[in-house]
């Protein structure tokens, strides 16, 4: 089941819903609009109430080009921050479109609401210029970098149908509770070329240190599929 927020429940990885990408949004005065103006407002609300970072409507059910995006925590793990970790004041987005891409990329734990306790490793653009409509109606156009780059690229891949299990590191999902028991002092690096190393040597079951799962695998789980 999907971690619950209030009356809203967040879908999880499995979801029909999470899979298909979203519907661009008519900009204008009309109904539909006006109608996607109030989704922004719920998906503010679902995602101020919950422990993540950023949301997009395709999370909550709603299939529409929509995401909002708000960090405000101030993070003192800077271990395993190689850079450009930083608040995030709300920002909300109707059909955002990546225009550009930096060469530079970088790979660094990501987690999702909608897949609730595990972590992985994904590789972002270290920086990424965005298009978009705010909930006034106005075009809007800026360049992210670091982690608000890394959340606007998250949200945008669940806008088309795409979640970070499917592009995680070696395929592998790190359990929170591991992570934080086992893994948080090491570098990202470090992790991934240990994580490669268990996998590699078929140390898997020897090593109780890593909650391992594939995307598919997480498919599988008929719970998953519950939607309130
Ligand atoms: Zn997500």
């Amino acid at each position: 089941m999907g971690e619950k927020t209030g009356r809203t429940t967040v879908l999880c990885v499995g979801n029909p819903m999470l899979a298909r990408p979203t519907r661009k949004v008519a900009i204008g005065n009309g109904d539909e609009f006006r109608s996607a103006v109030r989704d922004v407002e719920v998906l503010t609300e679902v995602l101020r109430g919950s422990r993540g970072v950023g949301l997009a409507a395709n999370q909550v059910g709603i299939s529409k080009s929509i995401a909002v995006l708000e960090d405000l925590t101030v993070r003192d793990d800077e271990r395993l921050l190689d850079k450009g970790l930083e608040t995030l004041p709300l920002v909300q987005m109707i059909n955002p479109v990546i225009t550009n891409r930096s060469a530079e990329v970088i790979v660094h734990m990501e987690g999702c609401l909608s897949i609730p306790g595990l972590y992985c490793f994904v590789e972002r653009h270290d920086s990424v210029t965005v298009e978009w409509t705010n909930a006034g109606g106005e075009k809007m156009r800026k360049e992210f970098r670091g982690w608000p780059a890394r959340i606007v690229q998250h949200e945008v891949d669940h806008l088309d149908g795409i979640v970070i299990s499917q592009k995680a590191v070696k395929g592998i999902l790190i359990g929170e509770y591991e992570y934080r028991e086992f893994w948080r002092e090491m570098s990202p690096m470090e992790i991934i070329k240990q994580l490669g190393a268990d996998r590699e040597e078929g140390l898997r079951s020897a090593t109780p240190r890593v909650v391992e799962r594939t995307h598919t695998e997480m498919c599988q789980v008929a719970d998953w599929f519950t939607v309130e």
